[in-house]
Protein backbone atom coordinates (compact mmCIF):
# COMPACT_ATOMS: atom_id res chain seq x y z
CA UNK A 1 0.00 0.00 0.00
CA UNK A 2 1.29 3.59 -0.92
CA UNK A 3 1.04 6.62 1.52
CA UNK A 4 0.05 9.76 -0.44
CA UNK A 5 -0.11 13.34 0.80
CA UNK A 6 -3.18 15.53 1.90
CA UNK A 7 -2.12 18.08 -0.41
CA UNK A 8 -0.69 16.30 -3.45
CA UNK A 9 2.81 15.53 -4.74
CA UNK A 10 4.39 13.04 -2.75
CA UNK A 11 3.34 9.09 -2.98
CA UNK A 12 5.36 7.00 -0.82
CA UNK A 13 6.24 3.55 1.00
CA UNK A 14 4.24 3.11 4.71
CA UNK A 15 7.92 3.00 5.75
CA UNK A 16 8.68 6.30 4.28
CA UNK A 17 5.74 8.22 5.82
CA UNK A 18 6.32 6.79 9.07
CA UNK A 19 9.80 7.87 8.78
CA UNK A 20 9.54 11.41 7.19
CA UNK A 21 6.30 11.77 9.70
CA UNK A 22 4.99 14.52 7.74
CA UNK A 23 4.77 15.29 3.68
CA UNK A 24 7.99 17.50 1.99
CA UNK A 25 4.89 19.90 0.86
CA UNK A 26 3.41 20.45 4.17
CA UNK A 27 0.57 17.88 3.58
CA UNK A 28 -0.09 15.04 5.84
CA UNK A 29 0.15 11.04 4.89
CA UNK A 30 -2.63 8.98 4.38
CA UNK A 31 -3.08 5.37 3.30
CA UNK A 32 -4.09 5.38 -1.13
CA UNK A 33 -7.32 3.21 0.34
CA UNK A 34 -8.61 2.05 3.79
CA UNK A 35 -8.74 -1.83 3.89
CA UNK A 36 -11.87 -3.58 4.50
CA UNK A 37 -12.02 -6.14 7.63
CA UNK A 38 -14.35 -8.84 8.45
CA UNK A 39 -15.49 -8.91 12.41
CA UNK A 40 -15.21 -12.22 11.88
CA UNK A 41 -11.11 -12.20 10.97
CA UNK A 42 -10.57 -10.56 14.55
CA UNK A 43 -13.39 -12.02 16.73
CA UNK A 44 -11.48 -15.20 17.87
CA UNK A 45 -8.00 -13.39 18.15
CA UNK A 46 -7.13 -14.29 21.84
CA UNK A 47 -5.12 -10.96 22.59
CA UNK A 48 -4.97 -7.39 22.01
CA UNK A 49 -1.41 -7.57 20.48
CA UNK A 50 -3.30 -10.43 18.14
CA UNK A 51 -5.83 -7.99 17.29
CA UNK A 52 -3.33 -4.89 17.01
CA UNK A 53 -1.49 -7.15 14.34
CA UNK A 54 -3.90 -8.00 12.60
CA UNK A 55 -5.13 -4.28 11.31
CA UNK A 56 -1.53 -2.67 11.32
CA UNK A 57 -0.76 -5.55 8.50
CA UNK A 58 -3.76 -4.10 6.50
CA UNK A 59 -1.95 -1.14 6.59
CA UNK A 60 1.52 -2.47 5.98
CA UNK A 61 1.02 -5.23 3.62
CA UNK A 62 4.85 -5.71 2.64
CA UNK A 63 5.97 -5.65 6.94
CA UNK A 64 6.21 -9.23 8.64
CA UNK A 65 2.75 -9.90 10.64
CA UNK A 66 5.18 -12.19 13.01
CA UNK A 67 6.96 -9.62 13.77
CA UNK A 68 4.75 -6.60 14.14
CA UNK A 69 2.81 -8.99 16.74
CA UNK A 70 6.06 -9.27 18.46
CA UNK A 71 6.25 -5.30 18.31
CA UNK A 72 2.72 -5.16 19.33
CA UNK A 73 3.68 -7.89 22.21
CA UNK A 74 6.44 -6.05 23.92
CA UNK A 75 5.50 -2.20 23.40
CA UNK A 76 1.94 -3.39 25.44
CA UNK A 77 4.25 -5.24 28.10
CA UNK A 78 4.20 -2.06 29.46
CA UNK A 79 0.87 -1.73 30.56
CA UNK A 80 -0.81 -3.25 33.57
CA UNK A 81 -3.04 -4.83 32.35
CA UNK A 82 -2.90 -7.81 29.63
CA UNK A 83 -6.10 -6.37 28.40
CA UNK A 84 -4.26 -3.00 27.15
CA UNK A 85 -7.39 -1.24 26.69
CA UNK A 86 -9.69 -2.69 29.64
CA UNK A 87 -13.35 -1.57 29.17
CA UNK A 88 -15.76 -0.76 32.12
CA UNK A 89 -19.41 -1.17 31.73
CA UNK A 90 -21.01 2.12 33.45
CA UNK A 91 -25.09 2.68 33.59
CA UNK A 92 -27.19 3.79 30.64
CA UNK A 93 -26.01 2.15 28.11
CA UNK A 94 -22.22 3.24 28.47
CA UNK A 95 -18.98 1.42 28.49
CA UNK A 96 -15.77 3.57 29.80
CA UNK A 97 -12.27 2.30 27.53
CA UNK A 98 -9.34 2.86 30.00
CA UNK A 99 -6.52 4.31 27.49
CA UNK A 100 -4.49 4.64 30.50
CA UNK A 101 -3.36 1.84 31.43
CA UNK A 102 0.41 2.43 30.14
CA UNK A 103 3.69 4.06 31.92
CA UNK A 104 2.26 7.64 31.53
CA UNK A 105 -0.90 7.62 32.69
CA UNK A 106 -2.58 8.96 29.41
CA UNK A 107 -3.96 7.74 25.95
CA UNK A 108 -0.83 8.90 24.41
CA UNK A 109 1.12 5.24 25.35
CA UNK A 110 -0.69 3.32 23.09
CA UNK A 111 0.59 4.46 20.65
CA UNK A 112 3.68 5.90 21.70
CA UNK A 113 5.42 2.87 23.05
CA UNK A 114 4.51 1.61 19.18
CA UNK A 115 5.81 4.36 17.25
CA UNK A 116 9.23 3.86 17.95
CA UNK A 117 8.96 0.57 17.08
CA UNK A 118 7.54 1.13 14.01
CA UNK A 119 10.06 3.62 13.31
CA UNK A 120 12.71 1.34 13.75
CA UNK A 121 11.48 -1.71 11.85
CA UNK A 122 10.86 1.29 8.70
CA UNK A 123 14.22 2.85 8.78
CA UNK A 124 15.37 -1.20 8.54
CA UNK A 125 13.05 -1.51 5.77
CA UNK A 126 14.50 1.38 4.32
CA UNK A 127 18.22 1.04 4.60
CA UNK A 128 18.15 4.06 6.30
CA UNK A 129 21.61 4.66 8.23
CA UNK A 130 21.22 8.05 9.91
CA UNK A 131 20.27 8.86 13.26
CA UNK A 132 16.55 9.83 13.60
CA UNK A 133 15.60 12.54 15.74
CA UNK A 134 12.07 13.39 16.64
CA UNK A 135 10.89 16.14 17.37
CA UNK A 136 7.87 16.53 19.54
CA UNK A 137 5.18 19.78 20.03
CA UNK A 138 3.16 18.56 22.93
CA UNK A 139 0.12 19.71 24.90
CA UNK A 140 0.97 17.81 27.76
CA UNK A 141 0.88 14.25 26.94
CA UNK A 142 2.36 13.73 24.01
CA UNK A 143 5.86 14.61 25.39
CA UNK A 144 6.69 12.08 28.32
CA UNK A 145 4.56 9.49 26.14
CA UNK A 146 7.41 10.01 23.34
CA UNK A 147 9.95 10.44 25.69
CA UNK A 148 8.94 6.93 27.66
CA UNK A 149 8.53 5.44 24.24
CA UNK A 150 11.79 6.66 22.74
CA UNK A 151 14.71 6.75 25.39
CA UNK A 152 18.06 4.57 24.41
CA UNK A 153 15.85 3.09 21.41
CA UNK A 154 19.08 2.93 19.57
CA UNK A 155 19.20 5.19 16.21
CA UNK A 156 17.49 7.49 17.93
CA UNK A 157 17.44 11.19 19.51
CA UNK A 158 13.78 12.72 20.56
CA UNK A 159 13.42 16.31 21.37
CA UNK A 160 10.13 17.35 23.29
CA UNK A 161 9.37 21.25 23.31
CA UNK A 162 5.93 21.73 25.88
CA UNK A 163 4.19 25.44 26.41
CA UNK A 164 5.79 27.27 29.62
CA UNK A 165 2.96 27.22 32.42
CA UNK A 166 0.72 25.03 29.90
CA UNK A 167 0.73 22.30 31.14
CA UNK A 168 -0.25 20.86 34.23
CA UNK A 169 2.44 19.86 37.41
CA UNK A 170 2.75 16.62 37.03
CA UNK A 171 2.56 16.70 33.04
CA UNK A 172 5.71 19.08 33.41
CA UNK A 173 7.26 16.93 36.17
CA UNK A 174 7.04 13.67 34.55
CA UNK A 175 8.96 15.38 31.42
CA UNK A 176 11.79 17.69 33.39
CA UNK A 177 12.66 14.57 35.04
CA UNK A 178 12.98 11.80 32.01
CA UNK A 179 15.65 10.32 32.25
CA UNK A 180 17.39 8.52 29.28
CA UNK A 181 20.79 9.64 27.15
CA UNK A 182 19.01 10.34 23.67
CA UNK A 183 16.57 12.82 25.36
CA UNK A 184 15.82 16.17 25.48
CA UNK A 185 13.01 18.45 26.94
CA UNK A 186 12.71 22.32 26.76
CA UNK A 187 10.23 24.83 27.53
CA UNK A 188 9.09 27.37 25.15
CA UNK A 189 7.28 30.56 25.33
CA UNK A 190 4.08 30.34 23.69
CA UNK A 191 0.95 27.64 23.88
CA UNK A 192 0.56 24.19 22.09
CA UNK A 193 -0.59 25.98 18.55
CA UNK A 194 2.38 28.36 18.75
CA UNK A 195 4.72 25.12 19.16
CA UNK A 196 3.06 22.73 16.79
CA UNK A 197 2.96 25.80 14.35
CA UNK A 198 6.53 26.29 14.70
CA UNK A 199 8.06 22.63 14.61
CA UNK A 200 5.60 22.18 11.19
CA UNK A 201 7.33 24.73 9.50
CA UNK A 202 10.66 23.35 10.66
CA UNK A 203 10.01 20.03 9.05
CA UNK A 204 9.25 21.44 5.90
CA UNK A 205 12.65 23.96 6.56
CA UNK A 206 14.67 23.29 3.64
CA UNK A 207 18.10 24.85 5.57
CA UNK A 208 17.34 23.29 8.57
CA UNK A 209 17.28 19.35 6.91
CA UNK A 210 19.69 19.61 5.19
CA UNK A 211 21.92 20.90 8.00
CA UNK A 212 20.90 18.09 10.29
CA UNK A 213 21.28 15.47 7.38
CA UNK A 214 24.62 16.95 7.03
CA UNK A 215 25.27 15.86 10.77
CA UNK A 216 23.88 12.52 10.29
CA UNK A 217 20.24 12.89 11.08
CA UNK A 218 16.95 12.80 10.06
CA UNK A 219 14.17 15.10 11.42
CA UNK A 220 10.72 13.46 12.09
CA UNK A 221 8.01 13.70 14.41
CA UNK A 222 6.01 11.89 17.23
CA UNK A 223 2.95 14.08 16.78
CA UNK A 224 -0.31 12.18 15.43
CA UNK A 225 0.73 14.49 11.73
CA UNK A 226 2.72 11.29 11.59
CA UNK A 227 -0.04 8.40 10.05
CA UNK A 228 2.62 5.34 12.19
CA UNK A 229 0.85 7.46 15.63
CA UNK A 230 -2.77 7.01 14.02
CA UNK A 231 -2.46 3.30 13.34
CA UNK A 232 -1.97 1.72 16.86
CA UNK A 233 -5.12 3.66 17.58
CA UNK A 234 -7.23 2.08 15.14
CA UNK A 235 -6.70 -1.26 16.95
CA UNK A 236 -8.62 -0.32 20.55
CA UNK A 237 -11.80 0.65 18.60
CA UNK A 238 -11.99 -2.34 17.67
CA UNK A 239 -10.80 -4.71 20.53
CA UNK A 240 -13.38 -2.12 22.75
CA UNK A 241 -16.57 -3.78 20.20
CA UNK A 242 -15.29 -7.10 20.43
CA UNK A 243 -14.97 -6.92 24.21
CA UNK A 244 -19.18 -5.49 24.06
CA UNK A 245 -19.68 -8.54 21.86
CA UNK A 246 -18.04 -10.77 23.94
CA UNK A 247 -19.87 -9.48 27.03
CA UNK A 248 -23.22 -10.22 24.94
CA UNK A 249 -23.97 -6.39 25.38
CA UNK A 250 -24.02 -6.35 21.80
CA UNK A 251 -24.87 -8.42 19.06
CA UNK A 252 -22.39 -8.53 16.37
CA UNK A 253 -23.50 -6.00 13.67
CA UNK A 254 -24.98 -3.80 15.68
CA UNK A 255 -24.14 -0.11 15.91
CA UNK A 256 -22.56 1.52 18.62
CA UNK A 257 -21.12 5.16 18.96
CA UNK A 258 -18.33 6.78 20.39
CA UNK A 259 -17.45 9.93 22.29
CA UNK A 260 -13.78 11.14 22.33
CA UNK A 261 -12.27 13.95 23.93
CA UNK A 262 -10.79 15.78 21.01
CA UNK A 263 -7.75 17.69 20.52
CA UNK A 264 -5.32 17.06 17.62
CA UNK A 265 -8.50 15.33 15.81
CA UNK A 266 -6.50 12.06 15.81
CA UNK A 267 -8.20 9.85 18.10
CA UNK A 268 -11.13 10.08 16.89
CA UNK A 269 -9.95 9.95 13.33
CA UNK A 270 -8.51 6.69 14.22
CA UNK A 271 -12.13 5.10 15.39
CA UNK A 272 -12.93 7.49 12.16
CA UNK A 273 -10.66 4.83 9.86
CA UNK A 274 -12.49 2.02 12.26
CA UNK A 275 -15.49 2.91 10.63
CA UNK A 276 -14.48 2.99 6.96
CA UNK A 277 -13.04 -0.70 7.60
CA UNK A 278 -16.36 -1.65 7.98
CA UNK A 279 -16.82 -1.09 12.18
CA UNK A 280 -20.46 -0.88 12.86
CA UNK A 281 -20.05 2.82 13.68
CA UNK A 282 -23.20 5.11 14.35
CA UNK A 283 -21.79 8.52 15.08
CA UNK A 284 -19.08 9.87 16.41
CA UNK A 285 -19.21 12.33 19.19
CA UNK A 286 -16.56 14.74 19.25
CA UNK A 287 -16.50 16.29 23.02
CA UNK A 288 -14.36 19.39 23.38
CA UNK A 289 -13.75 22.21 26.14
CA UNK A 290 -14.27 25.17 26.33
CA UNK A 291 -11.92 25.71 23.32
CA UNK A 292 -14.63 24.65 21.27
CA UNK A 293 -13.50 25.42 17.61
CA UNK A 294 -14.28 21.93 16.50
CA UNK A 295 -17.93 22.22 17.89
CA UNK A 296 -18.53 24.89 15.77
CA UNK A 297 -17.16 23.60 12.87
CA UNK A 298 -19.46 20.68 13.07
CA UNK A 299 -22.37 22.98 13.97
CA UNK A 300 -22.15 25.18 10.86
CA UNK A 301 -19.14 23.59 8.70
CA UNK A 302 -16.95 26.77 9.68
CA UNK A 303 -13.46 26.41 10.95
CA UNK A 304 -12.47 29.37 12.89
CA UNK A 305 -9.25 29.15 14.54
CA UNK A 306 -9.40 32.98 15.08
CA UNK A 307 -10.03 33.08 18.57
CA UNK A 308 -9.35 33.48 22.01
CA UNK A 309 -7.31 30.59 23.80
CA UNK A 310 -8.39 29.71 27.00
CA UNK A 311 -6.15 27.77 29.24
CA UNK A 312 -8.27 25.04 30.78
CA UNK A 313 -7.85 21.91 33.53
CA UNK A 314 -8.72 19.51 30.23
CA UNK A 315 -5.41 20.97 29.07
CA UNK A 316 -4.67 18.09 26.84
CA UNK A 317 -7.36 19.10 24.53
CA UNK A 318 -6.44 23.19 24.32
CA UNK A 319 -6.07 23.19 20.84
CA UNK A 320 -7.34 26.12 18.24
CA UNK A 321 -5.56 24.29 15.17
CA UNK A 322 -6.94 20.44 14.95
CA UNK A 323 -4.32 19.38 12.76
CA UNK A 324 -5.67 15.81 11.76
CA UNK A 325 -8.72 17.21 10.66
CA UNK A 326 -6.97 17.72 7.55
CA UNK A 327 -6.80 14.23 6.72
CA UNK A 328 -10.64 14.12 7.56
CA UNK A 329 -11.23 17.32 4.93
CA UNK A 330 -9.11 15.40 2.54
CA UNK A 331 -12.47 12.85 2.37
CA UNK A 332 -14.76 15.88 2.05
CA UNK A 333 -13.18 16.94 -1.05
CA UNK A 334 -13.09 13.47 -2.71
CA UNK A 335 -9.65 13.60 -2.71
CA UNK A 336 -9.11 17.26 -4.57
CA UNK A 337 -5.89 18.02 -3.01
CA UNK A 338 -6.08 21.36 -4.69
CA UNK A 339 -9.26 22.28 -2.57
CA UNK A 340 -7.66 20.78 0.33
CA UNK A 341 -4.40 23.09 0.00
CA UNK A 342 -7.01 25.90 -0.56
CA UNK A 343 -8.67 25.30 2.39
CA UNK A 344 -5.57 24.89 4.38
CA UNK A 345 -3.78 27.83 3.05
CA UNK A 346 -7.15 29.52 4.12
CA UNK A 347 -6.26 28.54 7.63
CA UNK A 348 -3.38 29.79 7.65
CA UNK A 349 -3.55 33.00 5.96
CA UNK A 350 -7.25 34.06 7.05
CA UNK A 351 -7.59 32.09 10.62
CA UNK A 352 -10.82 30.20 9.22
CA UNK A 353 -12.09 28.05 6.08
CA UNK A 354 -15.91 26.74 5.14
CA UNK A 355 -17.57 24.22 4.26
CA UNK A 356 -19.58 23.53 1.35
CA UNK A 357 -23.25 22.60 2.42
CA UNK A 358 -22.83 19.33 0.82
CA UNK A 359 -19.84 18.81 2.58
CA UNK A 360 -21.33 19.79 6.07
CA UNK A 361 -24.09 17.59 5.84
CA UNK A 362 -21.84 14.42 4.86
CA UNK A 363 -20.12 15.31 8.05
CA UNK A 364 -22.91 15.81 9.86
CA UNK A 365 -24.05 12.19 9.09
CA UNK A 366 -20.92 10.73 10.84
CA UNK A 367 -19.92 13.55 13.51
CA UNK A 368 -21.56 15.59 15.81
CA UNK A 369 -19.75 18.22 18.25
CA UNK A 370 -20.38 19.02 21.78
CA UNK A 371 -17.97 21.67 24.33
CA UNK A 372 -18.35 22.05 28.27
CA UNK A 373 -17.10 24.84 30.50
CA UNK A 374 -15.07 24.09 33.19
CA UNK A 375 -17.35 24.00 35.76
CA UNK A 376 -19.49 21.63 34.15
CA UNK A 377 -16.21 19.30 33.97
CA UNK A 378 -15.96 19.88 37.64
CA UNK A 379 -20.18 19.02 38.16
CA UNK A 380 -19.52 16.00 36.14
CA UNK A 381 -16.99 14.70 37.61
CA UNK A 382 -18.58 15.06 41.11
CA UNK A 383 -21.85 13.79 39.59
CA UNK A 384 -20.02 10.30 38.03
CA UNK A 385 -18.46 9.52 40.86
CA UNK A 386 -21.46 10.28 43.10
CA UNK A 387 -23.87 8.33 40.63
CA UNK A 388 -21.98 5.39 39.77
CA UNK A 389 -18.41 5.56 42.12
CA UNK A 390 -16.71 5.54 38.85
CA UNK A 391 -13.57 8.51 39.15
CA UNK A 392 -13.08 10.00 35.44
CA UNK A 393 -10.29 12.74 34.48
CA UNK A 394 -11.34 16.36 33.08
CA UNK A 395 -10.64 15.09 29.65
CA UNK A 396 -13.24 12.11 30.30
CA UNK A 397 -15.94 13.96 31.83
CA UNK A 398 -15.57 16.69 29.16
CA UNK A 399 -16.37 13.47 27.32
CA UNK A 400 -19.15 12.51 29.86
CA UNK A 401 -21.03 15.83 30.03
CA UNK A 402 -20.81 15.57 25.41
CA UNK A 403 -22.70 12.25 25.84
CA UNK A 404 -25.07 13.21 28.48
CA UNK A 405 -26.80 16.18 26.07
CA UNK A 406 -26.29 14.24 23.40
CA UNK A 407 -28.71 11.69 24.77
CA UNK A 408 -30.71 14.73 25.98
CA UNK A 409 -31.09 16.06 22.16
CA UNK A 410 -31.46 12.69 20.50
CA UNK A 411 -33.23 9.58 20.98
CA UNK A 412 -30.03 7.34 20.38
CA UNK A 413 -29.81 5.09 23.15
CA UNK A 414 -27.38 2.84 21.45
CA UNK A 415 -24.63 1.65 23.45
CA UNK A 416 -21.68 3.89 23.53
CA UNK A 417 -18.25 3.62 24.67
CA UNK A 418 -16.50 6.79 25.88
CA UNK A 419 -12.76 6.66 25.59
CA UNK A 420 -11.37 7.81 28.89
CA UNK A 421 -7.65 9.53 27.82
CA UNK A 422 -6.10 10.05 31.41
CA UNK A 423 -6.12 8.46 34.57
CA UNK A 424 -7.49 10.72 37.41
CA UNK A 425 -4.50 10.97 38.73
CA UNK A 426 -2.67 12.71 36.19
CA UNK A 427 -5.10 15.35 36.99
CA UNK A 428 -5.40 15.37 40.80
CA UNK A 429 -5.20 18.53 41.66
CA UNK A 430 -8.15 19.59 39.32
CA UNK A 431 -9.97 16.01 39.85
CA UNK A 432 -9.96 16.57 44.11
CA UNK A 433 -11.14 20.13 43.09
CA UNK A 434 -14.68 18.98 42.30
CA UNK A 435 -15.02 17.43 45.95
CA UNK A 436 -13.13 19.81 47.74
CA UNK A 437 -10.50 22.91 48.60
CA UNK A 438 -7.59 21.81 47.28
CA UNK A 439 -3.49 21.87 48.44
CA UNK A 440 -0.96 24.06 46.57
CA UNK A 441 0.64 20.61 46.76
CA UNK A 442 -0.02 18.22 43.48
CA UNK A 443 1.59 15.27 45.67
CA UNK A 444 -0.71 16.29 48.42
CA UNK A 445 -3.87 16.14 46.62
CA UNK A 446 -2.87 13.31 44.93
CA UNK A 447 -2.55 11.57 48.31
CA UNK A 448 -6.34 13.24 49.90
CA UNK A 449 -7.71 11.76 46.24
CA UNK A 450 -6.35 8.28 47.18
CA UNK A 451 -7.59 8.80 50.96
CA UNK A 452 -11.28 10.39 49.25
CA UNK A 453 -12.23 7.57 46.89
CA UNK A 454 -9.93 4.47 47.51
CA UNK A 455 -9.08 4.24 44.02
CA UNK A 456 -5.23 2.99 44.11
CA UNK A 457 -2.51 5.40 43.01
CA UNK A 458 -0.89 4.18 39.90
CA UNK A 459 2.64 3.52 40.52
CA UNK A 460 3.93 6.05 37.91
CA UNK A 461 2.29 8.60 39.97
CA UNK A 462 4.17 7.76 43.29
CA UNK A 463 7.50 7.33 41.38
CA UNK A 464 7.51 10.67 40.47
CA UNK A 465 8.02 12.38 43.62
CA UNK A 466 11.50 13.51 44.58
CA UNK A 467 12.91 13.09 41.65
CA UNK A 468 15.82 15.60 39.90
CA UNK A 469 14.41 17.80 37.36
CA UNK A 470 16.86 17.89 34.83
CA UNK A 471 15.77 20.13 32.16
CA UNK A 472 14.69 24.12 33.08
CA UNK A 473 15.46 25.87 30.01
CA UNK A 474 12.62 27.94 28.63
CA UNK A 475 13.17 29.78 25.03
CA UNK A 476 11.54 31.59 22.59
CA UNK A 477 10.31 30.52 19.57
CA UNK A 478 12.10 31.92 17.38
CA UNK A 479 15.33 29.98 18.87
CA UNK A 480 13.57 26.98 18.08
CA UNK A 481 15.77 26.24 15.39
CA UNK A 482 19.00 26.88 16.66
CA UNK A 483 18.27 24.93 20.15
CA UNK A 484 17.68 21.21 17.48
CA UNK A 485 20.68 21.99 15.62
CA UNK A 486 22.78 22.58 18.81
CA UNK A 487 21.16 19.49 19.97
CA UNK A 488 21.58 17.06 17.68
CA UNK A 489 24.02 14.42 18.80
C1 LIG B 1 -3.97 13.95 23.47
C2 LIG B 1 -5.11 13.83 24.40
C3 LIG B 1 -6.43 13.98 23.96
C4 LIG B 1 -6.80 14.38 22.55
O1 LIG B 1 -6.47 13.49 21.55
P1 LIG B 1 -6.36 14.04 20.04
O2 LIG B 1 -5.89 12.89 19.27
O3 LIG B 1 -5.36 15.15 20.10
O4 LIG B 1 -7.70 14.53 19.65
C5 LIG B 1 -7.45 13.78 24.88
N1 LIG B 1 -7.18 13.50 26.16
C6 LIG B 1 -5.92 13.37 26.64
C7 LIG B 1 -5.71 13.07 28.07
C8 LIG B 1 -4.85 13.51 25.77
O5 LIG B 1 -3.61 13.38 26.24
Amino acid sequence: MKYISTRGGQCVSAATAIMQGIASEGGLFIPQRIPLIQLSEVLDLPFYWDVAAHIMHLYLEEYDIDLLKNMAKDAYASFDTDLVVPLRRLCGNESVAELWHGPTMAFKDVALQMLPRLMRCSADREKNDKQICILVATSGDTGKAALEGFRDVEGTSIIVFYPNNGVSVAQRLQMVTQEGNNVHVCAIEGNFDDAQTALKKAFCNTKLNEEAARRGHILSSANSINFGRLLPQIVYYYTSYLQLCRQGVIKQGEEINFCVPTGNFGDILAGHYAKQMGLPVHKFICASNQNRVLTDFFESGRYCSRREFYKSMSCSIDILVSSNLERYLFELCDGDTNKVTQLTASLKDKGEYTLTGEQLIRAQEEFVGYCCSEEDTLNTIRAIYGQQHYLMDPHTAVAQYALDRYREDTSDNRETVLLSTASPYKFATAVLGAFKTVSKDDFENVEMLHQLTGTPIPAPMSELKGKKELYTEVIPLHELDKYILTNLK
